[in-house]
């Protein structure tokens, strides 16, 4: 059986104008049903049917619509917090209720549609101690961020109210995990318990197994009255539901030199990279279609020995964080560090190789179609060389060629984009605009 914990203790100081101080934060109503109704169903969709509620403020509320669940076809059961234990205050009590070795963990604030088998699959693979939903968001400046290694392993929580002096990852906490119930047993008893800071921190710091799972799922919080109604404008057009990884995905895979950035040489320092002007522009309006926003790059620069791979990172990481600072964001990051020929002083020869990503061939398409569940035909690459329309045609994608960077000069493959725009501005809007 599968069991899910439901952190729903919120009092919704935030959302006084909705609840009245009738009902507490889990029960605020979206589109006239209760938050938690929402969470319930979704995980009873993927066979989460035995569920405890960790309950505080108003706790009577949840326990009266609720019941034992069998009226919504679960098994319902709850931990009455008589003060506020914090988001892992309740772990010793849930020893009691989680028979099961692992759980999800949800905290009450959330509207979420993701799938959850995908999730679970890859907590089971990394044998995870916590495996977390982590994703981009519009604020990263002002927000709690992870720290990654490449495969997911989190190496440290960098709090917003650090002084961040450095180039970062756009990668949040979205507050959903997938855990062994051996972590319920680091609270010996009741006491007020930040999940983040006093459990997960220190594991950390210990080397323990945790991991983001970066999802472009929809997963938001709806702490405030403007985030409720935006999360109702969401569901009443579907937009969770097609969101979910279940469903088929549309990306438009972007080129990094020459289309995201001025192309200046092959970029091997931060200081190197420069965003060409609009290119926020263009994302935002991205983040906000239903099109996935991926880099799919060559990096040759690591095969020929000019940059190491700690370089590139801290190169994607310049920009994330200037297109952070402008509210946007890419859902992900694929390149290749190969390069076929040899005979570069420094260069590296176990990337000296023919490999399957480097474009136009059209492994990196690839990876990302299985990773998203992308449908390439409904997809678009956009690029400033002959080689990603070629990539992109080899991928049976949508093509379309920027005047920016090379703008098509580099005349390596005779492919005929589907569309020429200026620059990423035009390219994206032409793209939104195709019926
Ligand atoms: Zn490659």
């Amino acid at each position: 059986m599968k069991h899910a914990v439901i952190m729903a203790g919120g009092k919704g100081t935030r959302l006084a104008s909705i609840t009245r101080g009738e009902v507490p934060k889990p029960m605020v109503p979206v589109l006239g049903k209760p938050l938690l109704w929402y969470q319930t169903q979704q995980l009873k969709r993927y066979g989460f049917t035995r569920i405890t509620m960790v309950v505080g403020y108003l706790r009577e509320k949840i326990r009266e619509y609720f019941g034992d669940g069998s009226r919504f076809g679960l098994t319902i059961d709850y931990i009455e917090e008589k003060e506020p234990l914090g988001t892992a205050g309740a772990f010793s009590l849930l020893r009691e209720k989680v028979p099961e070795p692992c759980f999800l963990l949800v905290f009450g604030d959330l509207v979420f549609d993701f799938d959850m088998n995908r999730m679970e699959k890859v907590f089971l693979d990394r044998d995870a101690d916590v495996l977390l939903i982590a994703h981009p968001n519009a604020h990263p400046f002002d927000s709690d961020l992870l720290k990654t290694a490449p495969d997911g392993r989190v190496t440290a929580f960098d709090s917003k109210h650090n002084v961040r002096n450095y180039w970062y990852d756009n990668c949040v906490n979205a507050g959903i995990y997938f855990l062994k119930r051996e972590m319920l047993s680091l609270v010996p008893a009741p006491v007020k318990t930040d999940f983040e800071k006093d459990l997960l921190a220190p594991m950390v710091e210990r080397g323990g197994r945790i991991y983001a799972y970066c999802s472009p799922e929809y997963v938001k919080d709806v702490g405030t009255v403007e985030r409720i109604r935006a999360a109702e404008q969401d569901l009443l057009r579907g937009l969770p539901g097609r969101k979910n990884l279940e469903k088929k995905q549309r990306a438009v895979f972007l080129d990094r030199d020459g289309v995201i950035n001025r192309l200046n040489g092959f970029v091997k320092r931060p200081e190197e990279f420069e965003l060409l002007p609009g290119v926020s522009r263009a994302l935002g309006l991205l983040n906000s279609s239903e099109y996935l926003s991926i880099v799919a790059t060559n990096q040759p620069v690591v095969a020929r020995g000019e940059a190491d791979f700690s370089d590139l990172d801290e190169i994607f990481r310049k920009m994330k964080t200037l297109l952070g600072r402008e509210g946007v964001y890419v859902d992900d990051v694929f390149f290749c560090p190969h390069h076929p020929d040899r005979g570069f002083p420094g260069e590296r020869p176990e990337l000296k190789i023919d490999c399957d990503c480097r474009k136009p061939k059209t492994g990196m398409l690839l990876r990302a179609a299985e990773k998203y569940n992308i449908d390439l035909a409904a997809s678009w690459v956009i690029g400033d060389a002959t080689t990603d329309i070629e990539c992109g045609r080899r991928g049976g994608c949508h093509t379309c060629l920027v005047r920016t960077g090379l703008a098509g000069t580099d005349g390596k493959y005779d492919a005929a984009p589907e569309i020429i725009a200026e620059d990423l501005p035009d390219a994206v809007r032409k793209i939104l605009g195709r019926p």
